[in-house]
């Protein structure tokens, strides 16, 4: 990794959020998160993106004060927050199913955090007219939810989350009820809040394109451990281990075993017999098994020789045409779900199915990941 890589992984300044070797069980015996420690500092857009059931609500509710940590501390600007009860930890929260209170207006439900926390009537008034332009509803005060379409009632939502000024917000999968395009669109004015107002969010999703649109940094989750923690082109441009490569964006696996190392360069003897190169991401020994990892993009179709350092040859198994490329599903070293995106400018003879093809890549480009000492 690179050193502008590694400083740009690490956290701007101190910590506003800490989790200190946190554990979470429910039952008294599996750990649905296993040892967390992650810091946010004041101000970041920190997402916790991963499958379903990894841990990542679990670890919002320990912060929001809902659900006690099992074991660990939870440090909010730098005050221990394990005694703290939830309403008074001042957090804002959204949720894909934190309902509005029906049989209030807009404005009713906008001032209801205000109320509970004793501003004055012109204090709330000013207030609840701010938060209702920041989401760009600002004639909607005097309607019900009900009377809103589910992106009104969400922007509502965000605005009562944001209303009584919290330093930190919460948001738990809040665009998951959404179609495709108001929750593209809801992302972008849920990051445009964020910068203007410089709050922290800690943000939960499963949709890895959500989180790489939103973020300054994600923590992968899986399996109630982070997988790795990063910016989103670090994410994609250096996976740590398979699962992040599998994670974030497309990635095509080769299994081998490493029977060389040099400066920085594995070479491995694939299991289908071919023998190639690749970048030495966290192999530590001759002899160990590994999985490489290589995005479709960086896979070259008849290559010439002098731009790659890998050739081998494939079967193309099916072509799927769409538009700027054509996504080509082959077989490879023993892989039938190889796929490489052939860019429509790329200067070969057309491509049929069936047909014999070399493929190559540079070694770089290929990362040897998730060692196995054998
Ligand atoms: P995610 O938000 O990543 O989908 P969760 O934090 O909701 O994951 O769940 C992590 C694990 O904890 C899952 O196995 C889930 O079944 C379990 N779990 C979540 N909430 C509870 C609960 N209230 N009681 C018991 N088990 C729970
Ligand atoms: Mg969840």
């Amino acid at each position: 990794m690179s050193v502008a890589a590694e400083l740009s992984a690490e956290p701007a300044g101190e910590a506003f959020v800490r989790f200190e070797n946190v554990q979470k069980s429910y039952d008294g015996e599996i750990l649905v998160v296993k040892d967390l420690n992650l810091d946010i500092p004041k101000g970041e857009f920190l997402t916790m993106l991963g499958p379903s059931g990894s841990g990542k609500t679990t670890s919002l509710m320990m912060l929001a004060g809902f659900e006690p940590a099992t074991h660990g501390n939870i440090y909010l600007d730098g005050q221990s927050i394990n005694n703290v009860p939830p309403n008074k930890r001042g957090i804002g929260m959204v949720f894909q199913n934190y309902a509005l209170f029906p049989h209030m207006t807009v404005a009713e439900n906008l001032a209801f955090p205000l109320h509970v926390r004793g501003l004055s009537k012109s204090e709330i008034e000013t207030k609840v007219r701010q938060a209702l332009e920041m989401v760009e509803l600002p004639e909607m005060g005097g309607r019900r939810p009900a009377q809103l379409s589910g992106g009104q009632q969400q922007r509502v939502a965000v605005a009562r989350a944001l209303v009584f000024d919290p330093n930190l917000i919460l948001m738990d999968e809040p665009l998951g009820a959404l179609d495709k395009q108001l929750r593209e669109q809801m992302q972008y004015e849920i990051k445009h809040i964020h910068e203007n107002l410089g709050v922290t969010v800690v943000y939960v999703t499963h949709d890895q394109s959500e989180a790489l649109t939103m973020s300054d940094r994600i923590a992968v989750f899986n399996d109630g451990v982070i997988q790795q923690l990063s910016t989103p082109d670090d994410l994609y441009e250096r996976p740590q281990n398979s699962f992040v490569a599998q994670f974030i964006g497309e990635n095509n696996k080769l299994h081998g075993k490493v029977t060389k190392l040099t400066d920085g360069i594995a070479t491995v003897d694939l299991d289908g017999g071919e023998v190639v190169t690749a970048a030495a991401v966290n192999v530590v020994a001759n002899g160990d098994r590994t999985t490489l990892s290589l995005r479709p993009e960086r896979v070259e179709i008849e290559p010439k020789k002098s731009s790659v350092d890998n050739i081998v040859t494939g079967e193309i198994r099916e072509l799927i045409y769409l538009g700027d490329h054509v996504r080509t599903r082959m077989s490879v070293a023993g892989n039938d779900e190889f796929i490489v995106k052939v860019p429509n400018s790329a200067g070969h003879k057309p491509l049929a199915e069936g047909a014999k093809v070399k493929v190559g890549w540079k070694a770089e480009d290929c990362r040897a990941l998730d060692p196995l000492t054998s």
